[in-house]
């Protein structure tokens, strides 16, 4: 059976690249180990009178480069582990796209989708105080994930001022609503960055036969921030969205769906099923459907030793991560089939998220278009970086990502040396 913990996992795909970067083994052995673990125990009431008890992560991973930087997760099935896969992820993402901040994760162990608003407003706000000085503008900036939003971040910001008045507080955390310190695009701005990721793809010939996104045959495997938005910039693009999936349903219609009146549909009835138009099938065979581009943008493991074989997409970009395990690389690369991996397809997030604690530091607001054309520019570097790496070394892309973002972190950690 395969080893689907998902901290196991990162450490495996860290050994891969680490023999390719010209690195101390002392320092590479300091790399792979998270910096900070932060484990919090907290009561928030519920709406029916009860005290419940949660338990929250914050996972500091490595900050040679940066402020710490990450998202928090509301998912039942948060770890120890899986916050400490994530938050390396981070550290190889921010390093992949070149912003200069670090890596770190955070989760919460509950519900994030059935809470209601009082509930999640209260875990958030008492997670807040209990992270204490542990976060901050210049410490470490968290953001959006599985189940937290906007309105998630808002909380944040605002427990984090009400315990530090008369300072600016914006650039505490990112992914903010627009009113409040967002940025333009940063809601769009992983599925952006992914879609930017598939047009080089194209662009560089990976897809054999295919010019364009246009016309090409999508599956979007998860229907939150990342997949919602991918199959809308997919379409709008001209492709063909032929089949999508959240937690409760998977639905295909071959002739493809229009994805604004898909996003509409599950904002009225919460899921994608019984979208006008579509037919039911069984969500494990979504990844396996013959299709030009898969993009899985749900939780880790999803394409494993179980199914790669099975896998009949010519390109995989990862919106979500940790979605392939490194038994299923193995597999993907041997069949031919290129996978843009997470720490590059899904880094149009951070990368966005970035520009805001920027703008919240100088205190502006940016339009839309020039976010939009600094993520394409930062997107498209990153992109060729990896794949001219993975053709140099004959390496397989998520490799070649690692070997780029290990070298740079391993650089500015060696140009610091060790203090005191
Ligand atoms: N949670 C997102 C990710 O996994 C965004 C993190 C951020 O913007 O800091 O990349």
């Amino acid at each position: 059976m395969e080893d689907l913990n998902p901290f196991h996992i990162a450490n495996q795909q860290f050994a891969r690249a680490a023999r390719h970067v010209p690195a101390h083994d002392a320092l590479l052995e300091s790399l792979a180990r998270p910096e900070r673990i932060i484990q919090i125990e907290f009561p928030a009431k519920m709406d029916n009178g009860s005290i419940k008890m949660f338990t929250g992560f914050r996972v500091q991973h490595n900050n040679a480069r940066g402020p710490f930087k990450g998202g928090v997760r509301y998912h039942t099935s948060v770890t120890l582990d899986e916050v400490l896969a994530l938050s390396s992820w981070m550290t190889w993402k921010t390093a992949v796209v070149d912003v200069p901040f670090g890596g770190a994760k955070g989760g919460v162990v509950c519900d994030g989708k059935r809470l209601s608003v009082d509930e999640k407003r209260a875990i958030t706000r008492r997670f807040v105080t209990q992270l204490g000085p542990s976060i901050g503008p210049m410490v470490d900036v968290p953001a959006p994930d599985v189940y937290t939003d906007a309105a998630t971040m808002a909380w944040f910001y605002d427990t984090y001022d009400m315990m530090h008045k008369g300072q600016n507080n914006l650039p505490v955390v990112t992914g903010k609503p627009l009113e409040l310190g967002g940025s333009h695009g940063r809601a769009t701005a992983t599925a952006r960055g992914c879609i930017f990721c598939v047009e080089e793809a194209i662009g560089r010939g990976l897809i054999d036969g295919v010019r364009s996104l246009a016309g090409t045959r999508v599956v979007v495997q998860g229907f939150g921030n990342a997949g919602s938005y991918a199959a809308m910039f997919a379409h709008q693009a001209g492709a063909r969205v032929i089949a999508v999936s959240d937690s409760s349903a998977a639905i295909m219609a071959a002739g493809g769906m229009d994805a604004d009146q898909l996003i509409a549909h599950k904002e009225r009835t919460g899921s994608v099923a019984g979208f006008p138009g579509s037919s039911p099938i069984p969500p494990a065979e979504l990844l396996e459907l013959e299709c030009d581009v898969l993009i899985p943008a749900a939780l880790e493991n999803q394409i494993t030793e179980a199914n790669a074989a099975r896998i009949r997409a010519k390109l995989v970009a990862e919106a979500a991560n940790g979605p392939t395990t490194p038994a299923a690389d193995t597999v993907l690369h041997q069949r031919g089939i290129p996978v843009i991996p997470d720490i590059l397809a899904n880094a149009g997030g951070v990368t966005v998220s970035y520009y805001e604690w920027v703008q919240n530091i100088q205190d502006e607001q940016w339009d839309p278009e020039t976010v939009d054309a600094k993520l394409r520019r930062k997107m498209v570097r990153a992109f060729h970086s990896v794949f001219d790496i993975a053709a140099d070394k004959r390496l397989e892309p998520r490799t070649a990502a690692y070997v780029l973002a290990v070298d740079r972190v391993a650089r500015v950690t060696e140009m610091r040396g060790i203090w005191p």
